[in-house]
């Protein structure tokens, strides 16, 4: 049994991606943390993630970049297609040079192949306990840390609290108290392609972009090429939406219209489609209280549209860890530390994937604008712009 440096657990509110790589970063600290997920397994709803070198390389520093960039598939390139006119607008080559100058590839993964190397890791880390069926409702403030307060009525003593507990965050009610997470607009609809039912001068070894009028399609092979991972988004405007119940092309295909014959293809081709409407808040300058604190979609959630949530969750582990180490048992100390180094960051990631809206659904004349603003550009250029959010942090090692 490994030694801990707190006598009482950090509890750590969500089972996620950014609750696990938490869990294992403290732990690779010397720090104990106690899981608490709500669902009755821990797993992954969803199927496909896209994971940039930023991402890949928390994973590196956590002990499981192998595992995980064993099961992904490393893209050859990222591409942009004009839905309207079916010609290619951006295209970025992620190979060699790529690499070297962001120190990883980029992936493409299955959700659940991501958060399983997490989950095996902590698995093997006898700091971490991991306990299902925990929905944490509130917490308190005590001398000694914090009082978690479960849906059982059961109270967990720990020496601080971090709520990774998604867009939906009860944590966050008790740190921030903003309210219920805002649409942006969007609705999105999502499904998997048997590789069979994909025809094959469609099957690309990396993501496919259509940015059509108003929305916009991706799609792209899962690791063995089994699966196509299927996105379709369209700004409708809408704030909510019966989300419980699937539906069929005939239902999805005219609200994407304006567009060339390809992706209205790959659009017929599921059975059945899952939608959501899109939710993300501002960001704000403060999220924590004393000994609590928050990470991942908790502390930030954006809409999805330059594929970095689960990225910045990771990051934020990693910091979080860190900053725990450095501040000899104060954890209300560590974690003003923590989202010092992590607010200016994740909300130029939210600002910026907001941004992406007018980009991804650019009309008419906005959408010329947008062609023009790639044309010619080498891959030198686009990796400089891209240099800020690839680069991992300092803290990222
Ligand atoms: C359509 C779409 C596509 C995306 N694509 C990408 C992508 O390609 N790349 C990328 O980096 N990001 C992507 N993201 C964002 C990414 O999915 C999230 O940012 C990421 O999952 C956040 O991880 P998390 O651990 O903070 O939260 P979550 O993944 O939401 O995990 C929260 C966990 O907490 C549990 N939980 C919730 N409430 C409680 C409670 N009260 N008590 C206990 N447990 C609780 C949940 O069951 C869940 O297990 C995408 C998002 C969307 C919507």
């Amino acid at each position: 049994m490994t030694t801990a440096r707190n006598a009482l657990p950090f509890a750590i509110a969500g089972g996620g991606i950014g609750g696990l790589a938490c869990a294992l970063a403290l732990a690779r600290h010397g720090f104990r943390s106690l899981v608490l997920e709500q669902a009755h397994e821990f797993g992954e709803a969803g199927v496909g993630l896209q994971v940039a070198p930023n991402a890949l390389s928390v994973l590196d520093a956590l002990g499981v970049g192998d595992v995980a960039k064993q099961d992904a598939l490393l893209i050859e390139r990222m591409v942009m297609m004009d839905a309207v006119t079916g010609e290619e607008v951006a295209n970025i080559p992620c190979g060699e040079r790529f690499r070297e100058r962001f120190g990883n590839p980029y992936a493409v993964a299955h959700r659940a192949d991501i958060h399983g190397a997490l989950l095996d890791a902590c698995r093997t880390f006898d700091l971490i306990e991991l306990r299902n069926d925990c929905r944490v409702m509130d917490f308190e403030l005590e001398n000694s840390g914090v009082s978690v307060m479960l849906e059982t009525g059961e109270r967990i003593a720990a020496a601080a609290l971090v709520g990774a507990d998604g867009v939906y965050s009860n944590v966050r009610t008790r740190i921030i108290g903003d309210g219920a997470p805002m649409s942006a607009g969007a609705v999105i609809y999502r499904a998997t392609i048997p590789a069979a039912e994909m025809p094959k001068d469609l099957q690309h070894p990396y993501p496919t972009f259509w940015a059509g009028p108003g929305w916009h399609v991706i799609y792209y092979p899962l690791r063995d090429w089994a699966l196509f991972n299927l996105g379709a988004t369209v700004v409708t405007g809408q704030t909510t939406l019966d989300e419980s119940e699937d539906v069929s092309p005939r239902h999805a295909l005219p609200l994407f219209s304006g567009g060339c014959a390809t992706p209205l293809r790959v659009l017929c081709i599921p059975k059945r489609f899952r939608r959501y409407v899109i939710v993300h808040r501002e960001p704000v300058d403060n999220w924590s209280k004393g000994p609590a604190t928050l990470l991942g979609d908790a502390a930030h959630p954006m809409v999805q549209y330059i594929a970095q949530g689960a990225a910045m969750a990771l990051e934020d582990a990693i910091c979080l860890a860190d900053a725990t180490h450095e501040c000899a048992g104060d954890f209300a100390q560590a974690f003003l530390r923590y989202q010092e180094l992590r607010i200016v960051r994740t909300a130029r990631v939210q600002i910026s994937s907001l941004m992406m809206d007018k980009l991804n659904h650019a009309k008419g004349v906005e959408r010329k604008v947008r062609n023009s603003l790639f044309e010619g550009r080498t891959p030198e250029e686009y990796y400089d712009r891209l240099a800020w959010l690839y680069t991992p942090p300092p803290y990222v090692r």
